[in-house]
């Protein structure tokens, strides 16, 4: 049963429960690494196992259950059984049970996140995403477990309807706004560029940083208006700073998820034109999920991109799968090595081994580096003598607002010796 005929039946299901007084439950169900064994075994493989779990699953179906597939690893089982905490651990236990994929025993297992019609929902639309959200807590949790809607995730998902309200309002209101944190010279401490970071100032929680809403909008489909808002604001503000030769770039995060709107590149062309900012000067900052996404459309936004001279610079790298070939193949300036390494870089040997590597190969590539992160000195003094090119981190800055920032960067403009900055500015003239 596919997607289409899966909602259906839910439907009807429903539609009998709600006129006989029955109840009915809806158990998801995700294989936990299914993605690593696709990659590892290959795509025949993946496809027999999809097969075998459908499979297995029919066999395993109760009296009255249906069972579905809603895609990629994804399965459904709509049930009318009482006892709703046992059945999702059948349900577990039969789907880990190890399958015979050409010869060898693969045990992929499996999550099941379930909630039941009418005590947890009115509706299919909530079943089915009050499920999912119990599922999702089961897969973050590590998996191979079941886990059932419950008044904890009641509360988040009120949550999360009033933050999805409040954003859609925010974003007109103007209530997202830029803050920027220097970006170093790792040879002298002198700062080259900034990196703008979205906040939201929420008219009763105060300010808000990027986790507690960009995940959200990514979800909601509200990022890129977000990213948007952000690009225009910072700018207006930064452009002066780079025309006054206070810094040279400005770095603009951009999420996965606008690489996959086709018009993405050629709208961020056209804005850039609209503000004073030269295309040299900016950065745009992607991170390797794009990877596993669209990776022809994304190819096309970063050559466009890179063809009108933005510098693109691939941001965590050390995280996810730290695509080398990426950096040999796609017209990536810059690589951001990510706070997780850098955090032990000074403490322990194999981490240092590692960063000193990565610096190694990235200068291979002709590719600049930039550690984020950076918290204490002996942190800087090891990425300092080991090529790093470029710093950001609490040692320096935090992220402050543009009034902040301005005050210090003309602050430490007036500092520089006296006779430097008037021939610097003679020079330029
Ligand atoms: P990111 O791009 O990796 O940004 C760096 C994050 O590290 C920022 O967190 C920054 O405040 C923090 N940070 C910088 N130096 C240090 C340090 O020395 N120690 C520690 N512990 N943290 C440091 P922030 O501002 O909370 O942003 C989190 C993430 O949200 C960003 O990670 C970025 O992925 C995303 N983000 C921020 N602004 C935007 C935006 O406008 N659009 C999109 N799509 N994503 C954004
Ligand atoms: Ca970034
Ligand atoms: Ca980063």
């Amino acid at each position: 049963m596919n997607r289409g005929a899966f909602t259906e039946a839910l439907a009807e299901r429903l539609f009998h429960a709600r006129r006989e007084g029955g109840q009915v439950a809806l158990f998801v169900i995700d294989l936990d690494r299914f993605k690593h064994l696709n990659d590892t075994l290959g795509h025949h493989a993946g496809d027999l196992l999809l097969a075998e779990v459908g499979e297995r699953l029919r066999w395993a179906a109760a009296p009255g259950e249906l069972m579905a597939r809603l895609g990629g690893d994804e399965f459904a089982v709509i049930s009318p059984v009482a006892d709703v905490g046992r059945r999702a651990q059948e349900l577990v236990t039969a789907l880990s049970q190890p399958h015979d994929i050409y010869g060898r025993q693969i045990a992929p297992g499996a999550s099941v996140g379930v909630a039941v019609f009418p005590q947890d929902a009115a509706d299919a639309s909530d079943l089915q995403r009050y499920a999912d959200m119990a599922l999702y807590r089961v897969k973050t949790g590590g998996g191979r477990r079941w886990s059932a809607f419950d008044a904890e995730l009641r509360a988040e998902s009120e949550r999360r309807r009033t933050l999805e309200a409040e954003l859609r309002r925010a974003i007109p209101a103007g209530e997202i706004e830029p803050w920027f944190q220097p970006v170093v010279d790792a040879a002298d401490g002198r700062i080259v560029g900034v990196e703008v970071l979205a906040r939201w100032r929420h008219p009763e929680q105060g300010l808000l940083a990027p986790g507690a809403f960009v995940p959200i909008a990514e979800e909601l489909g509200l990022i890129g208006r977000i990213d948007e808002a952000v690009f225009e604001a910072a700018c207006a503000r930064a452009a002066p700073w780079v025309a006054e030769g206070l810094i040279e770039h400005v770095s603009c995060n951009v999420s996965p998820r606008d690489l996959l709107d086709p018009a993405f590149s050629r709208k961020l062309i056209r804005r850039l034109g609209q503000t004073a900012l030269s295309a040299t000067a900016l950065c745009v900052e992607i991170t390797e999920t794009f990877l596993l996404q669209d990776l022809a459309l994304s190819r096309r936004h970063i050559e466009r991109l890179a063809a009108k001279g933005v510098n693109i610079a691939l941001d965590d790298f050390g995280t996810g799968y730290s695509n080398l070939r990426a950096l040999m193949h796609l017209p990536i300036q810059t690589v951001k090595l990510d706070r997780s390494l850098i955090a032990d870089v000074a403490k322990d040997a194999r981490v240092s081994r590692l960063v000193g590597s990565m610096l190694h190969a990235a200068r291979a590539l002709g590719v600049s580096i930039v550690a984020e992160g950076v918290e204490d000195p002996a942190q800087a003094i090891f990425l300092r003598a080991a090529g790093c090119d470029r710093m950001q981190g609490y040692l320096f800055d935090r992220p402050m607002p543009a009034d902040a920032l301005e005050t210090r960067l003309r602050a430490v403009a007036a500092e520089a010796s006296p006779r430097v900055a008037p021939a610097r500015r003679r020079a330029r003239a």
